[in-house]
């Protein structure tokens, strides 16, 4: 059956059901934007109107809103607590929906298994037969229950699954052998998946796909109205949670002298003593509430907690400045309370790396913040300039319902592994060598090969770092390509023999022992990883200026 667009959310709005301060955060959400998603929709319809899109049938499991995980998120919601993953799965489902998938939705433990099937009162039955689902969309919590619930089954359901990971999880930490023998174990990584099914809330970790979520569009006359009523002295801090404000009088202090501050601190009777008497506290917003606020204010400042969240890009498209500290040295699981355990090495430079590494001037200014002059002249700086609302196309409802519709699309077999189609030809290009396949048969290659450039890194450089210095993006679905004994000699390298082993920098080779290496094991192909003794080969691809999921060619 042919997929059709919906611009109507209605029965997404019923399903969603209800009993929970999450849910109605979601639906708020959802009705909030319907009409922007709608509008996105058509035109995504009108671009896509020749091509085939069959309906599939979805199931999206909301694994941290079930009771059975605890969920410490639903009474925290007009607290003060995370909305982020909130927002994301709002908009994941409403994607779905109006992308016009069969769509089913759990946020229990029951619910999750009447619709695989299990018979009541059979807890942990395996599920026989085939899958009634065509993709499971889930997060690690569901994942762990999926895996109590459906017994060996998920092993052989394995492929279908999706699972929405905010922070990333890197191949290392996936590869359940491979991360206990070398010391990447944590709670939550060793799920054997192919790397590109788990998805994230920004484009961190090539390894993985992006997801994403969507902030507010402006029409004309609202760019308008932003333009004349911005207050060029008036600031709002980031930072919802009073504790996020702990020990940051100095910086505010110094921001006084210039602007007004402004907070929206979660409070139940007293101003908390963390926010200074000069800040003007509003209390948690609405979300529609603090859209209002950051349209009159110039600056939204972080202070370095929460990383990575929505409300720095909702700030910069209501046409704020965002200042955040930099990381130095940058926080990562090693050194950071917070990302302990978290399946990934990923070293986090500022408070929203997305907004410093994609965004950046004049939008965004990253600094030292424990350098008063530079923190200083920051914020003169920003009274000065003026800027523009901007939102990066990925993160509009066309953006995000174009890169769904293409993972729903091209990301079909993730789980089988293909050998590289053979004979290879090599085509010398000027700064990188470009890799073509002359007798391409089976399997297709998604994102199509042409896009495919092959670099070595440098020493110590991993993939993620030598792709993104030549303006490409690592690939992990190429690695299978560039995996060959050829692909050194394409670089001119020279090998004393050609070993493969396990190992996730590999392939690689080392200059110094002419020693070359290919990968044993595909599962452990990675983007992510460096080591001082190697140069790796990297599989690069080019990407969409403001898509940088999808390549030129890969619609
Ligand atoms: N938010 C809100 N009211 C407020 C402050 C924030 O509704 O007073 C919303 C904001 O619009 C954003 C969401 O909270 O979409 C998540 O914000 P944040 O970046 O703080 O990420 P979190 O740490 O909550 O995941």
């Amino acid at each position: 059956r042919q997929a059709a667009f919906r611009s109507d959310i209605g029965a997404l709005l019923e399903q969603v059901g209800t009993g929970k301060e999450s849910l109605s955060f979601m639906k708020r959400r959802m009705r909030r934007l319907a009409a922007q998603w709608a509008s996105a929709a058509r035109r995504l319809n009108d671009r896509l109107r020749s091509q085939w899109r069959e309906q599939k049938r979805i199931l999206v499991h909301v694994g941290f809103l079930t009771e059975e995980s605890g969920d410490v998120f639903s009474p925290k919601v007009l607290k003060g607590g995370p909305l982020g993953e909130m927002v994301q799965w709002a908009d994941i489902l409403t994607a779905l929906h109006v992308l016009g998938h069969n769509l089913k939705i759990s946020v229990s433990l029951k619910e999750l298994q009447g619709f695989l099937g299990v018979p009541p009162g059979r807890g942990s039955c395996p599920l026989t037969g085939p899958l009634p689902f065509d993709l499971i969309y889930t997060d690690y919590h569901g994942l762990q229950q999926m895996r109590q619930h459906m017994g060996l089954s998920l092993r052989k359901h394995k492929c279908h699954i999706r699972v929405i990971d905010t922070f990333g999880t890197e191949p290392a930490y996936n590869h359940e052998d491979y991360a206990t023998l070398h010391g990447y174990r944590t709670n939550w990584g060793y799920w054997n998946l192919n790397c590109r099914q788990y998805m994230t809330m920004f484009p961190h970790t090539p390894d993985n796909s992006f997801m994403g979520f969507v902030a507010e569009e402006l029409n004309d006359t609202e760019r308008l109205s932003i333009q004349r009523n911005k207050v060029d002295s008036m600031a709002v801090v980031y930072g919802k949670e009073a504790s996020m404000w702990k020990g940051k009088e100095r910086f505010l202090a110094i921001l006084h002298r210039y602007m007004d501050i402004h907070g929206t601190v979660y409070y139940e009777t007293q101003r908390p003593p963390e926010v200074p008497a000069f800040v003007k506290n509003h209390g948690l917003l609405p979300q529609q509430e603090l859209q209002q606020l950051l349209r009159k204010a110039k600056l939204f400042i972080g202070f370095g907690f929460p990383y990575e969240g929505p409300a720095p890009l909702e700030a910069i498209a209501n046409g704020c400045i965002f200042l955040q500290p930099k990381f130095k040295p940058s926080h990562s699981s090693l050194n950071h309370e917070f990302f302990r355990g978290k399946p990934t090495s990923r070293q986090v430079s500022s408070q929203h790396p997305y907004a410093e590494q994609y965004i950046g001037r004049p939008h965004v200014i990253t600094v030292d913040f424990n350098n008063s002059q530079e923190f200083e002249s920051a914020i003169q700086d920003i009274m000065k300039t003026k800027v523009e609302p901007y939102l990066p196309y990925e993160y509009t409802c066309e953006g995000m319902l174009e890169r769904v519709h293409a993972y729903i699309q091209n990301q079909v077999g993730l789980c089988c592994i293909h050998r590289p189609p053979n004979p290879f030809v090599l085509l010398p290009n000027s700064s990188a060598l470009a890799w073509a396949s002359n007798n391409i048969s089976t399997p297709p290659s998604w994102p199509p090969l042409s896009a495919l450039r092959l670099l070595a890194s440098l020493e110590g450089q991993s993939c993620i770092d030598a792709c993104q210095s030549a303006g490409l993006i690592c690939e992990p679905a190429f690695y299978r390509f560039i995996n060959i004994k050829e692909a050194f000699s394409g670089l001119e390298v020279q090998c004393d023999g050609v070993e493969a082993e396990i190992n996730h920098i590999f392939p690689a080779f080392s200059v110094e022992s002419s020693e070359c290496g290919l990968q044993k094991d595909p599962l452990l192909f990675s983007c992510a990883g460096a080591n001082n003794k190697y140069h790796r080969l990297c599989p690069c691809r080019d990407y969409r200026k403001g898509q940088v999921a999808l390549c030129r060619d890969c619609l």
